[in-house]
């Protein structure tokens, strides 16, 4: 191997590989490490995502939910299971071989596309160079003509619930549980809290979300998140708002949690507590202090909205940057990093990131929430059709939620798309493109869905913008 790149990459996360892959798809000689080991113990690029994120969580969750569907639902549509049971073990060996399949799906692309793929530990130096420490063998020094730093993130502990990986996890240690734990506690009602609970206690778990916030999901527009909370506690999560854990006491079976709320100082008991308070950039040996990169006050790699570094030709992309931590934000930013190496001008539009909350309902949204459109002051309009209007919906006996468009009511574009909803997460994905090509809610108006889907509520809700739906009473009426 030289030791000459002209990228080297730090991470081979979504954001990490996104960007070498790119890198060496214009040409460019890349090179990128990455320290992770799966569960095998064999090199595992793909980072969070792939290995303890979006990929098994939605494998877990998948399972989760097809169980529960065939547990509480079937008998609804006259299909009679004489009885449903879960193995366990089985369903986490089957997220593993998914996780597994796609961490060499990336070492593939990585060959395929002439990334050399290293695995270990970087460390930025000074002058672009970049210490190369693999788990086996010596060291090496690596001259980079641009650097990429993708290190990702981990999640944040909290002095009152340390970590023991056993009645105490992580969220990685709540994708690991051999068996349905009688009673579990999550500490953050964030998408990750909310997804992780989800899955258990649509395995049987009693589960109790502790939240330390009065606001249910503070980030999410106000009527989903009203409507949303209501759904949840009607699934049997006993969602615990204005509750801040303070403590917690561990015995070989259980685990007994000390909170503060409005009432006092409240104890409850686990059988596992999962802790997902959130997550911070992971930064642990990266820079050399000669490397001269700033971080900022979050313990972010500080970036411009190009994601250059205080230094030349050293970028940062991801979780480890200011934003969102989602997987497709950072994919972004290291496509967009690539092809700006490569001489092009591309750059990310942030306002068109969209969220998602992998429950059931789902929740999406993308552009901005009616309380922050409100507190800006514009004039604006909001179109709504609810799923139990949708024939698609009613048909597959899924009709929870609502789909919210908010549009400017000068203008008429489209500043918000809010889903609460049966594959709410694919709906947005339109959203986001109407977005980007600027449409207004007239446009998605006069755009043809196919008949019966779910993407109708959405074409509804634009059309209920001028009072037009037509599988609804509209509130308002206008020619
Ligand atoms: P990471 O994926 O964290 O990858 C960074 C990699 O760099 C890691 O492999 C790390 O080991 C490596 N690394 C760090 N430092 C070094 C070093 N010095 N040398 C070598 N290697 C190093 N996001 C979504 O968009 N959708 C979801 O559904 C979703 N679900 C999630 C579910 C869970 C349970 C969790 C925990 C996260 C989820 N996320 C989701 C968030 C998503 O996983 C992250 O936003 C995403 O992985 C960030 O990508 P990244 O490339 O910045 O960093
Ligand atoms: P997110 O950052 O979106 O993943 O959400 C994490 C959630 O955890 C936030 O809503 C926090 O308010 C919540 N949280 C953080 N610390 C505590 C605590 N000690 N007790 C209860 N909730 C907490």
């Amino acid at each position: 191997m030289s030791d000459n790149f002209d990228v080297v990459v730090i991470g081979a996360g979504p954001a990490g590989y996104a960007a070498a892959i790119r890198c060496a798809q214009l040409g460019l000689n890349t090179a990128c490490i990455d320290k992770s080991l799966g569960k095998d113990g064999k090199p595992a690029f793909g980072g969070t995502c792939l290995n303890w994120g979006c990929i098994p969580s939605k494998a877990l969750l998948d399972a989760s939910y097809k169980y529960l569907d065939a547990k509480e639902h079937f008998s609804e549509i006259g299909i009679t299971v004489e009885s449903v049971g879960i193995d366990v073990p089985k369903m986490i060996a089957r997220k593993d071989k998914v996780v597994r399949g796609m961490i060499q799906g990336i070492a593939g692309l990585f060959k395929g596309n002439g990334v050399t793929g290293l695995t270990g530990t970087g460390k930025l130096l000074a002058e672009r160079q970049v210490e190369f420490c693999p788990h086996e063998g010596d060291v090496t020094i690596l001259q980079a003509k641009h650097v990429i730093l993708a290190p990702g993130s981990v999640p944040v502990e909290i002095p009152p619930t340390p970590i023991d990986d056993d009645r105490i996890v992580d969220s990685t240690g709540a994708l690991e549980f051999t068996e349905v734990p009688e009673r579990v506690g999550v500490i953050g009602a964030g998408i990750i809290g909310l997804e992780l609970g989800s899955v258990w206690s649509r395995l049987g778990s009693k589960v109790v979300v502790l939240e330390a916030l009065e606001e249910f999901l503070p980030m999410a527009d106000q009527r989903i998140a009203r409507d949303s909370l209501k759904i949840f506690k009607g699934q049997g999560l006993d969602i615990r708002l204005g509750t801040l854990v303070t403590g917690s006491e561990v015995t070989d079976q259980e685990v007994v949690v000390s909170y503060q709320d409005k009432e006092g100082e409240q104890t409850v008991t686990f059988d596992r507590l999962i802790v997902a308070v959130g997550r911070k950039p992971y930064t642990e040996g990266l820079l050399a202090p000669d490397s001269c990169v700033d971080l900022d006050d979050n313990g972010c790699v500080n970036v411009n909205e190009l994601c250059a570094t205080n230094v030349s030709n050293v970028f940062a992309v991801g979780d480890a940057v200011r934003g969102p931590m989602l997987a497709h934000k950072g994919t972004e930013e290291g496509v967009m990093v690539a092809e700006r190496i490569a001489g092009f001008k591309p750059l990310v539009n942030y306002a068109t990131v969209p969220s998602v909350v992998y429950t059931h309902p789902e929740i999406a949204w993308v552009g901005k929430t009616e309380q922050e459109v409100k507190a800006s002051g514009e004039s604006y309009t909001v179109g709504q059709f609810p799923f139990s209007a949708s024939g698609r919906a009613q048909a597959a006996n899924d009709t929870q939620g609502i789909v919210k468009v908010i549009a400017d009511t000068e203008t008429d574009r489209i500043l918000g798309v809010h889903v609460l909803g049966p594959q709410a997460s694919e709906i947005v994905a339109q959203a986001v493109i109407a977005m980007e090509f600027d449409a207004s809610a007239e446009d998605l108006g006069l755009t043809m869905f196919a008949h019966p889907t779910l993407s109708e509520a959405f074409h509804e809700a634009a059309l209920s913008v001028a009072g037009h739906a037509i599988h609804m009473v509209n509130r308002k009426k206008r020619n």
